[in-house]
């Protein structure tokens, strides 16, 4: 497996890869793996013949307010976790490569980059559709994959690769949890154990969501509240939760197509996202 650092030298390799017949995936990520970025390399190598992970802190979907310098990093226990994953190349380019003196350039996803996280995080989306575009255009992949639980960052590169017509297919891989169901992520390490614990509110109350949309609620004021009621109790602070289309993301009252039930809550320092697919 190798780490690649320069943009010409992904390039080249993954030109080299194409003469020789074989497709590549990538997969996208700012590093410190979990199980839930091995299950999307898993869903890559099914999908290709060749699959790069890219590893990259992306400064600019971060707002000033946010710290940067504070995200988790451990490059040493990502190598082996791709290794024995079975990935054939991690992409771990540097800042000021992805964004050299006088960058200017930016992919603004209108619309769906503005409400859930858009909304407090104003320029977040378009830092990443514009690192993603980046990615794409050093690794040239046929096919790349997302997870669903950034829902709204897969959707906006989903639409972004319609628009810009980027020649890549986009597979987007369900949730890995952990066995109490508290989604996996690199920012539950913010979290004590009593957090830890209470975060746990935030699947409960996606679940019961969903299975009172089974039973056939399909007012999205009544779900909204059973997701709030369930965090609010175990002392969350929700940002938002919201029921939104999941082909515009605009908001519903009544979920009468396929639907987002989307949150993001903090539990002492950690923002936590998750959501529930609710099909029609
Ligand atoms: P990140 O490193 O947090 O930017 O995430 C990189 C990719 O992994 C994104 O496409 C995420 O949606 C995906 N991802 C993060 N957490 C999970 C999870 N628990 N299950 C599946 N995919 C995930």
């Amino acid at each position: 497996m190798n780490i690649v650092t320069s943009i010409a030298a992904i390039q080249t390799q993954s030109r080299r890869w194409r003469m020789d017949g074989k497709s590549v995936a990538l997969v996208p990520t700012m590093g410190y793996l979990h199980a839930g970025h091995i299950s999307l390399v898993t869903r890559a190598r099914e999908l290709a013949d060749i699959t790069v992970v890219s590893i990259f802190v992306n400064p600019t979907q971060f707002s000033p307010s946010e710290d940067l310098t504070a995200y988790p990093r451990d490059l040493e226990a990502d190598r082996k976790k791709c290794l024995i994953a079975g990935v054939d190349a991690i992409f771990l380019p540097a800042a000021e490569d992805m964004y050299p003196t006088g960058f200017s350039t930016w992919v603004n996803v209108e619309h769906l980059s503005q409400p859930l996280c858009g909304a407090s995080r104003p320029t977040h989306f378009r830092g990443v559709a514009t690192v993603v575009a980046k990615l794409f255009l050093a690794v040239l992949p046929d096919v790349a994959v997302f997870g669903w639980k950034d829902a709204q960052q897969a959707i906006v590169i989903r639409r972004m690769v319609r628009d810009l017509n980027f020649p890549i297919a986009i597979d987007i891989a369900p949730t890995l949890r952990e066995p109490d169901g508290l989604a996996m992520s690199s920012r539950n390490l913010y979290l004590t154990p009593d957090e830890r614990y209470r975060a746990t509110s935030i699947n409960r109350g996606l679940t019961r969501c969903r299975e009172y949309f089974d039973q056939g609620e399909r007012s999205a004021a009544t779900l909204i509240a059973i997701v709030t009621g369930e965090i609010a109790a175990e002392g969350g602070e929700i940002e938002y939760v919201s029921c939104v289309d999941t082909s515009d993301l605009n908001a519903l009252d009544h979920l009468d197509r396929d639907a987002i039930v989307a949150v993001a809550a903090r539990f002492g320092r950690a923002r936590l996202i998750d959501n529930v697919v609710l099909t029609a």
